[in-house]
């Protein structure tokens, strides 16, 4: 058996991207800015793409941008929002603990520029208190940034009403929702978000494409410069296959999301509530705000890293925490930030769903993470420990 169980970190492409790409490689070859006929089909073509996700999303087509991915639209909305609240003054951001690198990075980055940044707590459950955010604010806050939905744990962040907030209080709010869009409803306007970061090979597109919406009116500075691609914003010939992949799968994925949800909701509570059954094994996240493919959790007395080999070899495919920092063996931010400890941490098991899973593989899947986690145990010292009494257990 082959069971494919990390959409978290990757999605297969879905038939229709790939049959929506296969025409600009030959057909619809040119180059969009051109102004010979071959041009303008290619033209056109990357119209109807942003017609299409600024449909999904509810906005104008006029405030999405193209970018190569999800870490590309977060670096441009933060460094942009940032270039422009320096220019105020307001070199303040606000943000969570539990952001994408691709977010917490960037921070970083403008911190040694003389930014001043406030990380919001995401407390046990993974989600971040609105009423924190109203005290993070201040009259110097350039940008609030708070992912949708996050990578590891799948918990969803009360964007509404983080974006009222900010709305209020005159401040720009982004959010990265690439692990959020084409799997639960989102609508930019309805929601209040200012700039959204999107990725498609996390719905089914192809890697290397996403888009940053930006709401009109709203500065926008560019990473990438050279052309007037983009109106200016980013540079650079646009990858039309990869463009005309991710409308495909964006409106397909987006069209599904009550179909998907409701396959998918049974499958990750059984899968968690089989998995509880393990011993000394903790939940990671709020069991029910959380994308509806998402399950994470941490087993007492293992490595994520073995168990995750044991797993390989049984022909399931999953992930010991975010597949950026897997190959490190520093703990996942994430679950440090919801409290758990580093020997915790690292005993975490991420299982990411997608429609195509079946009910028998996640029957499967919780026989053999059980005897994986049952053999570890065996050959673990720690375990051996535990069980005499020597030392305390960290999950009850
Ligand atoms: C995957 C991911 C990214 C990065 O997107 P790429 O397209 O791979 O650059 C950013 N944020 C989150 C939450 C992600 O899951």
């Amino acid at each position: 058996m082959e069971i494919y169980a990390d959409n978290a970190a990757t999605t297969k492409m879905s038939r229709r991207a790939i049959d929506a790409m296969l025409p600009c490689f030959d057909k619809i070859y040119g180059n969009p800015s051109s102004l010979h006929s071959e041009g303008q089909r290619a033209a056109e073509a990357l119209m109807s793409a942003r017609e299409t996700i600024a449909k999904v999303l509810g906005c104008e087509a006029g405030e999405i941008y193209f970018t190569s991915g999800g870490s590309e639209a977060d670096n441009q909305a933060i460094l942009s929002a940032a270039e422009t609240g320096e220019k105020k003054g307001k070199t303040h951001i606000v943000s969570s603990a539990m952001e994408h690198h691709a977010v917490l990075h960037t921070l970083e980055k403008l911190k040694k520029r003389g930014f001043d940044v406030t990380l919001l707590d995401v407390h046990e459950n993974g989600i971040v208190r609105p009423e924190e955010l109203t005290a993070a604010i201040r009259p110097d806050t350039a940008l609030v940034t708070v992912m949708y939905a996050n990578n590891e744990i799948g918990t969803l962040q009360p964007v509404a009403e983080l974006g009222r907030i900010c709305h209020e209080k005159g401040v720009p709010f982004h959010t990265d929702a690439v692990q959020a869009v084409g799997h639960v409803h989102v609508h930019v306007k309805e929601e209040n978000i200012d700039m959204l970061s999107l990725s498609a090979h996390k719905f089914h597109g192809p890697k290397g494409i996403g888009a940053l919406y930006v709401k009109k009116g709203l500065p926008l500075t560019s990473l990438i410069e050279g052309g007037a691609q983009e109106r200016g914003k980013r540079a650079g010939t646009e990858n039309l296959p990869a463009i005309m992949g991710m409308a495909a799968a964006l409106s397909e994925s987006a069209a599904q999301i009550n179909e998907n949800t409701k396959k998918l909701l049974p499958l990750r509570d059984r899968l968690v509530r089989g998995l509880m059954q393990i011993p000394h094994t903790v939940l990671n996240g709020d069991p029910q705000l959380r994308l509806p493919g998402n399950v994470n959790v941490s087993f007492e007395g293992i490595e994520g890293e073995s168990l995750l080999l044991l797993l390989d070899e049984k022909g399931i495919c999953a992930s010991s925490g975010s597949a950026c920092t897997s190959g490190s063996l520093d703990p996942s931010h994430v679950l440090l930030a919801i409290g758990r400890p580093h020997e915790i941490a690292h005993g975490s098991l991420r299982l990411s769903l997608s429609e195509e899973n079946t009910p028998e593989e996640v029957e499967y899947m919780i026989g053999a993470i059980r005897d994986a986690v049952a053999r570890l145990r065996e050959m673990s010292p720690v375990w051996r420990d535990l069980k005499e009494g020597k030392k305390q257990y960290v999950i009850q």
